[in-house]
C-alpha cells in the first residue's frame, strides 16, 4: 500500500441509505493518484454518460489527494466531480479553504454520493461514524443559516460544512456548494445535491496519515515556502499582488492591455476603473486577509459594507472573477454592491461567475430590444442598475417569474429571449466566459473553446499571456501550447494543487512532493501523462453526449473588432481560430472532428474507453 493514503472510499447510497467502505485499489492511486483523477475515473466507470445529472442515476464524488492537509503550502482544495446539468458534460469544481484539512481528518480517500432520499438530508461524517440525517428543517434556508444549524446539530464535533443554499434546492443549474470559506462554484453541482434531497456534507475526524520518506518531504515543503516566498516578495509578480490586495490586482492590468471585458464583452475598456479598480477594495472596505489551509498567499480578503440596508455585512470577497461577472461585465459601479451581490449569490448558492454573465447577456438583450421590461417582469434591467442586479439575482435562486428562465442557463435562455441573441451570449458548451477575452488573448480563446467543462479560465495560460511570457495576438504553437497546459493542470488538480501555485512551483516539485509523500515513482513525463490520460477520459465522456468539434467554439462577438482603447480594432479571424484548433487536435492525436483516436487512448492505457465510446456512439 502507498504511504499518504487511507486506502479506502466511502460510499453513500442515499435511496436505500447503505453506506459501506470500500478499498481504494492501487491500479486507481498508481494512474490516477487523487483528487481530479480519482473523480473522473470513477464516475467515468460507474454511469452511463448520456444520463439526466439531475435522475437519481447521477453521482457526486467528493475527493481530496495525497498531499491534501500536510505542510506542503497551496495544497488545500478539494474537489468534486458529477455530471453537469448546466452543460451536459463532464464536470469537476473546485473549493479551498479548510474543507479539504477537514475532510483529510475523516479518514478517507473518496466519497460517492448516489442515489436519491426520499425526504430532505444531510450527510455527517466523522471518522468511521458516518449518518444521514434529516434535514427539513434546514431546507429552504441560506447557506450560512444552513451551516450553522448543522454545526450546532453536531456540536461538539470539529467538522467543515459543504451546503446548497436555496438555489441548489430549486434545481437552478447554476447552483454551487458553499464551503464555510470558499465554494465549489462552477457547473450546477449544487443542483445535483438538490436532485438528491441532499443539503450537503459535514466531515471531521481524527485520523492522520503517514508520509513515506518524511525527511524529503518535508525538504520539498521547504523549497515551496522558499519559492512562494520570493515571488511575493517581488512587488511585480501576480502572487505578489494577490498576496497584498487579493486576484482583484488583475483589474487595472487587464484594463491596461484593453482586455478588461466589460459590458458584456462589448468593450475590453471598464469605464468604471475610477470606481472599481485593483485597490478599491483595500482601501475602503478591507477587513482582514484570508487563506486557505496553511497557505503564506492568502489571498482572500475580507470586505465590510458600510452603508445602506447592509450595512455591517462581511463578506469574504469578491475576487477578481466576481468582480467582472457581477461588476465589470454588468457596468456596476459601487462596490459595496458588488459586496452584497457576491454575499447574495453565496448564500442563495449560485456560482457568482455565471450568474454574473448571465445577467449581463439579459441586460444587453434587453437594451437592444430582444426582451421587453414586461417580460422581465418589470426590472428596469439596464446596465448599470445595481438594484435591478440584486433583485435579479434572487429571482434566479428562487426561480421566481424571469427568474424562472436563467435559472436553466444561457442556452436556455437563447430559447426564450430569441435566436438573434446568441451571437452575445457569451458562453461555450452553456458555460458562460470568465474574466478574459479571447480577442485580446489568443490562447485564451483556444482554452476557452477547448476545456471540457466549457470557458474556462483555470485550464488556460493566464499568467503567460497577461505577464507577456508569450505574445497574447500570436496564434502559432498556441495549439500545442494549450495542450501542454491543460494535461500539467489537469495533473496538478489530482494533487489537488491551487491553479495559482502553477506560477511558481516547477513540475519537478509537484512530482518530488508525490513521490515523497507516497513512495510513487513518478518522473515530470508520467505526470503529465497523467493529465493527459484524465483529459481524454473526460473528453470521451462528452463525446458520448455528442460534443465534438462543433461545439469547441465561440461566440460571434469574439471575431468582432473591439471598438476602443489600447485593444481597438483586436479580433480573432475564423481562419485562425479554425488553424490553432487543427494544430490543438494534431497535438491531441485526435481526429479532425476532435475525437480521441483508439491509438492515443491506447497509449494512454485507457483503450477500454474508446471501447465505451463506440458501443455509445456506434449505429
Ligand atoms: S493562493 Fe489563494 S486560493 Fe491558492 S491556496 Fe493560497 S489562499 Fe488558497
Amino acid at each position: 500500500m502507498y504511504k499518504s493514503y487511507y486506502g479506502k472510499i466511502l460510499r453513500i447510497n442515499l435511496t436505500d441509505q447503505k453506506i459501506s467502505t470500500e478499498s481504494l485499489s492501487n491500479e486507481l492511486i498508481e494512474n490516477y493518484v487523487g483528487g481530479m483523477g480519482f473523480g473522473v475515473k470513477i464516475l467515468f466507470d460507474e454511469i452511463d454518460p448520456r444520463i439526466d445529472p439531475l435522475g437519481v442515476e447521477n453521482k457526486v464524488i467528493f475527493s481530496v489527494g495525497p498531499i491534501t492537509a500536510t505542510r506542503a503550502p497551496m495544497f488545500a482544495q478539494t474537489c468534486v466531480v458529477t455530471k453537469s446539468p448546466l452543460t451536459n458534460t463532464i464536470l469537476n469544481s473546485y473549493a479551498g479553504g479548510t474543507l479539504g484539512y477537514y475532510f483529510r481528518k475523516s479518514g478517507y480517500d473518496a466519497i460517492i454520493i448516489e442515489g436519491k432520499s426520499e425526504k430532505p438530508v444531510f450527510i455527517s461524517i466523522f471518522d468511521d461514524e458516518v449518518d444521514i440525517r434529516a434535514a427539513e428543517d434546514i431546507w429552504g434556508k441560506g447557506s450560512q443559516e444552513s451551516q450553522k444549524i448543522i454545526k450546532k446539530k453536531l456540536e461538539g464535533l470539529k467538522v467543515q460544512t459543504a451546503v446548497i443554499g436555496q438555489a441548489g434546492e430549486n434545481l437552478v443549474r447554476l447552483a454551487s456548494i458553499v464551503t464555510e470559506s470558499r465554494t465549489f462554484g462552477r457547473g450546477g453541482a449544487g443542483a445535483v445535491l438538490g436532485s438528491k434531497l441532499l443539503k450537503g456534507i459535514a466531515i471531521g475526524g481524527t485520523q492522520s496519515i503517514e508520509l513515506y520518506d518524511e525527511e524529503s518531504f518535508n525538504k520539498y515543503c521547504n523549497e515551496a515556502f522558499e519559492l512562494i516566498k520570493k515571488e511575493i516578495s517581488n512587488p511585480q509578480t501576480l502572487l505578489a499582488g494577490f498576496s497584498n490586495i487579493g486576484t482583484m490586482v488583475g483589474i487595472d492590468l487587464l484594463n491596461q492591455m484593453g482586455a478588461m471585458a466589460s459590458r458584456n464583452h462589448q468593450t475590453g475598456v471598464w469605464h468604471g476603473i475610477n470606481e472599481v479598480n485593483s485597490t478599491t477594495f483595500k482601501e475602503k472596505y478591507h477587513v482582514s486577509h484570508t487563506a486557505c489551509f496553511g497557505c503564506p498567499v492568502h489571498c482572500g480578503k475580507k470586505n465590510r459594507v458600510k452603508t445602506g440596508k447592509y450595512a455591517g455585512l462581511i463578506q469574504e470577497g469578491p475576487e477578481y472573477e466576481s468582480i467582472y461577472a457581477l461588476g465589470t461585465e454588468c457596468d456596476i459601479r459601487d462596490p459595496e454592491a458588488l459586496i452584497v451581490a457576491d454575499f447574495l449569490c453565496d448564500d442563495f448558492g449560485l456560482d457568482t461567475l455565471t450568474t454574473g454573465v448571465l445577467i449581463a447577456y439579459t441586460m444587453e438583450a434587453y437594451e437592444r430590444g430582444f426582451i421587453t421590461k414586461d417580460q422581465l417582469d418589470g426590472l428596469d434591467l439596464r446596465f448599470g442598475n445595481h438594484e435591478a442586479e440584486l433583485e435579479m439575482i434572487r429571482k434566479i435562486a428562487f426561480r421566481d417569474g424571469v427568474g424562472n428562465i436563467l435559472a436553466d442557463g444561457i442556452l436556455n435562455a437563447i430559447k426564450h429571449f430569441g435566436e438573434e441573441t446568441r451571437s452575445f451570449a457569451m458562453h461555450v458548451k452553456g458555460l458562460t466566459f470568465a474574466a478574459w477575452m479571447p480577442r485580446v488573448l489568443k490562447g485564451m480563446a483556444l482554452a476557452f473553446a477547448t476545456a471540457n467543462r466549457g470557458a474556462c479560465h483555470k485550464r488556460a495560460i493566464i499568467g503567460m499571456e497577461v505577464m507577456g511570457i508569450v505574445d497574447p495576438q500570436a496564434t502559432k504553437g498556441k495549439g500545442k501550447l494549450i495542450k501542454e497546459i491543460q494535461d500539467k493542470v489537469n495533473a496538478i488538480f489530482t494533487l489537488i494543487g491551487c491553479r495559482f501555485s502553477e506560477f511558481v512551483y516547477p513540475v519537478d516539485l509537484y512530482v518530488n512532493l508525490l513521490n515523497s509523500a507516497t513512495g510513487l515513482n513518478y518522473t515530470n513525463e508520467k505526470f503529465m501523462k497523467l493529465g493527459e490520460r484524465i483529459w481524454n477520459l473526460e473528453r470521451v465522456f462528452n463525446v458520448i453526449n455528442g460534443f465534438t468539434r462543433k461545439d469547441d467554439t465561440l461566440p460571434e462577438r469574439c471575431f468582432e473588432p473591439l471598438p476602443e482603447g489600447p485593444s481597438k480594432g483586436y479580433k480573432l479571424t475564423r481562419e485562425e481560430f479554425n488553424e490553432m484548433l487543427d494544430e490543438y487536435y494534431a497535438e491531441r492525436g485526435w481526429s479532425k472532428e476532435g475525437v480521441p483516436t483508439r491509438e492515443r487512448l491506447k497509449e494512454l492505457g485507457i483503450t477500454y474507453a474508446y471501447d465505451k465510446m463506440k458501443k455509445f456512439t456506434s449505429g
